[in-house]
């Protein structure tokens, strides 16, 4: 039985007092949870959210990680930083990274690599553009970002590895996938990952949907077979309402 992993994406939001007291707020109402809670933070953050989580069920993830350990990468963070200061998970590949900051199918998977060798847990994002899915090539699109992002690991890294799929064109526009489509797709990346990997690591990863998720449609969404939970942004920044989204089973 897969569990579900209920993610918020804060993006670039919150100063570390507003994480503190999300943090403080969000406690008592998802303490009962027997879904992971993870909020991923800026880099800011993180160290203040670590402090205040700790003793909590409540998870802290980056968004973002350089594959290099150290160098001349200026304004970069690595793995082993995140890790040197007790961060969990880390998002890669996200959406809005690929847009606007040149990630790549190969920076995506020398990303994935490092994270996993430093027992990170991995949140990899694949999703397609409105065009790509009006051109009948959302199965394409996500099947190949899927099969390049784990390029090169083995099957236990594989089960390790959390898969978010996100459609461009439902981040931040309100508009979602219906649960249909999500859960369709979602088993299309299952399929891929059964061709390489075999029935039993594809039944095993976690593959969450995310795309305008929030509390009034979290239950029909996380409740398909395929879909083990959400990457959650915009509803996220809210304590109540991540807070509803994570307990949508209750
Ligand atoms: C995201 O940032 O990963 C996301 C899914 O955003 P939103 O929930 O706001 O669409």
């Amino acid at each position: 039985m897969r569990k579900k992993v209920i993610a918020g994406n804060w993006k670039m939001n919150k100063l570390p007092n507003e994480a503190m007291e999300f943090i403080a707020e969000l406690t008592p109402l998802v303490k009962d949870t027997e879904n992971e809670v993870v909020i991923c933070v800026p880099y800011t953050d993180l160290f203040y959210s670590l402090m205040h989580a700790q003793g909590t069920n409540i998870k802290i993830g980056a968004q973002n990680m350089h594959y290099e350990e150290k160098g001349a990468f200026t304004g970069e963070v690595s793995g082993e930083m995140l890790k040197s200061i007790g961060v969990e998970y880390v998002i890669i590949g996200h959406s809005e990274r690929r847009a606007y900051y040149g990630e790549t199918d190969e920076t995506v998977n020398k990303k994935l690599k490092k994270a996993l060798a430093l027992e990170l847990k991995p949140i990899v994002c694949v999703g397609e553009s409105l065009e790509e899915r009006e051109a009948g090539k959302a199965k394409e699109i996500v099947t190949t970002q899927t099969k390049l992002a784990l390029e090169g690991l083995n099957n236990n890294e594989v089960e390790k590895t959390i898969i978010a799929y996100e459609p461009i064109w439902a981040i931040g526009t309100g508009k979602t996938a219906t649960k249909e489509d999500a859960n369709e797709t979602i088993k299309w990346i299952r399929e891929e990952i059964e061709k390489i990997y075999g029935k039993e690591v594809a039944d095993s990863v976690i593959i969450q949907y995310g795309g305008s998720v929030k509390s009034g449609n979290a239950k029909e969404l996380f409740e398909m077979s395929d879909i083990d939970g959400g990457l959650v942004g915009g509803a996220s920044l809210d304590s109540t309402e991540f807070a509803k989204i994570v307990n949508y089973n209750v």
